[in-house]
């Protein structure tokens, strides 16, 4: 038996429990910090299959390791998993027609039931291999919470959580087969809060100071600044506190949450400088007085080219997900919800990976039956943001993305719920799975080449992790 039908046979042996486990938390579906039951039914079956547990890593509850310890214990290889659901994407899973279970309610519609229950079928057949095998090494389950929150993973590394794992592989439910060559851009995010004098606004406005009016003279700022900064930034904000409802009264007490992204962690941090200089204007122009406190931050992800073309190999290996005739029926009724802007925007972002003819072809059956090459001279950046650039800022770490949901499919999308809760979810989970388990098995044959990963490592974080948050930031839970 060949070593990818062994991988492909351990996973398929244990499916049904992955399986279970991602229709159980996709059916939890638990906002940031407060994934308990997710977090609790993955720590009872990773003890059911032999590994130990440590709980509240970094100081955060639902964060979680399992590991597994086969003779000398080296090398030692991490999987990153998540659990955490989105707000207000609750929705019937498989169905191609936008009907919630429960109106408002959250929903997994960025996949992570699939991505925590994906890492937990790589981990066991892992764990299996090296005991069947008999081959020294150790597996670590890391449970991430959080990701759509404030994060966990920059916490748990700043706590030296992966001080002493080799290389950290992961995956990412998305909409085709390949390791991720682009990086993703790093993330802070900061309340600005502004002090006022409330007033009556009829008959002594000039005796008030107003916050709203300071906060609103912020975003303006900003919005002038956006001529002046890095086209690859972004700056949003949102009010969690606008002063109030009643006009005839000087607001004197403004919230407003802002996130910064740039491709680097420097530039971020540049970036958020001139915001709170901004910031200090408005105060100064309204006097009032403003304050901040950074929530949020992860460092860009960028991946390890060292490793990334093993993890290649190997997802060629295992292939596509196979797909049947029903799914490329129902993946088609769910491509045709989205509104011909949208849908010519997915056109434009899948020429990426298919050629103008190729694409006519494959939207008659839009979910992904290719591998993509891995491309080491990428150097571009998607603009979302992840925790996993912290993980690879402390050690060598690599992301798939497998195909989960119809070609093009919009992330944090009730389609995206639907998907995940959906048997085309489980097939892409099922292959991330082997492809997590096989990489890491090739991986661990070559010591010289997690060296040279370290190496790579080394040049790019000056020999070890520098968290982007300042120490006073503690993981936010019960408040973010
Ligand atoms: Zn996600």
């Amino acid at each position: 038996m060949t070593q990818l039908e062994l991988i492909n046979k351990l996973v398929d042996e244990k499916a049904d429990d992955a399986k279970n486990l991602a229709k159980q938390i996709w059916s939890f579906a638990e906002l940031p910090y407060t994934e308990t039951r997710s977090a609790e039914l993955l720590i009872n079956a990773l003890e059911k299959e032999g590994f130990k547990i440590e709980r509240n890593v970094a100081n955060i509850p639902t964060c979680f390791t399992a590991t597994f310890v086969s003779g000398s214990g080296k090398p030692v290889v991490g999987f990153l998993a998540e659990y955490d659901a989105l707000d207000g994407l609750s929705q019937k899973a498989g169905c191609p027609v936008q009907d919630p279970i429960s109106a408002g309610a959250p929903g997994h519609g960025c996949g992570h039931n699939l991505l925590g229950a994906g890492c937990y079928s790589a981990a066991v057949a892992l764990k299996d291999y090296l005991a069947q095998e008999k081959i020294d090494g150790t597996v670590i389950f890391f449970g991430c919470p959080a990701e759509e929150g404030a994060g966990s993973k920059q916490f748990m590394a700043r706590a030296g959580v992966f001080d002493n794992v080799d290389f950290a592989y992961t995956w990412h439910p998305g909409f085709v087969n390949e390791v991720q060559s682009k990086g993703s851009v790093a993330i802070i995010g900061a309340n600005f809060t502004f002090d006022g004098i409330a007033s009556h606004a009829g008959s002594t406005p000039y005796l008030g100071r107003s916050a709203l009016d300071a906060t609103e003279l912020m975003n303006v700022g900003v919005n002038y600044l956006r001529e002046h900064m890095i086209d690859a930034a972004r700056i949003h904000y949102a009010y969690s506190d606008s002063g109030g409802t009643a006009p005839n009264v000087v607001p004197n007490h403004t919230v407003i949450k802002y996130e910064v992204r740039a491709p680097k962690v420097d530039q971020m941090q540049e970036l958020f400088g001139r915001v709170v200089n901004i910031a200090k204007g408005a105060a100064l122009m309204t006097e009032t007085k403003m304050q901040y406190e950074i929530t949020m931050a992860f460092s860009d992800y960028v991946p390890n080219k060292t490793l990334a073309p093993i993890v290649d190999e190997c997802l060629k290996e295992v292939g596509a997900p196979k797909w049947t005739e029903e799914d490329y029926a129902l993946a088609l009724e769910f491509l045709r919800t989205y509104n011909k802007t949208t849908l010519k925007t997915i056109k434009e972002g899948l020429l990426d990976y298919y050629t103008h003819d190729e694409l006519d072809e494959v939207l008659e059956k839009p979910l992904d039956s290719v591998v993509h090459p891995f491309n080491k001279y990428e150097n571009t950046y998607n603009s979302g943001s992840t925790d996993v650039g912290d993980v690879g800022y402390a050690t060598p770490t690599v992301t798939l993305n497998i195909a989960t949901a119809c070609l093009g499919n919009v992330g944090h999308s009730w389609q995206n719920t639907a998907f995940s809760g959906s048997d085309i979810g489980m097939k892409g989970m099922l292959t991330a799975a082997k492809v997590l388990a096989l990489s890491a098995i090739r991986t661990m044959e070559q010591p010289e080449l997690i060296e040279a990963a370290k190496k790579e490592l080394k040049i790019k974080n000056g020999g070890k992790y520098t968290c982007p948050l300042p120490d006073y930031v503690m993981p936010p839970i019960g408040k973010y």
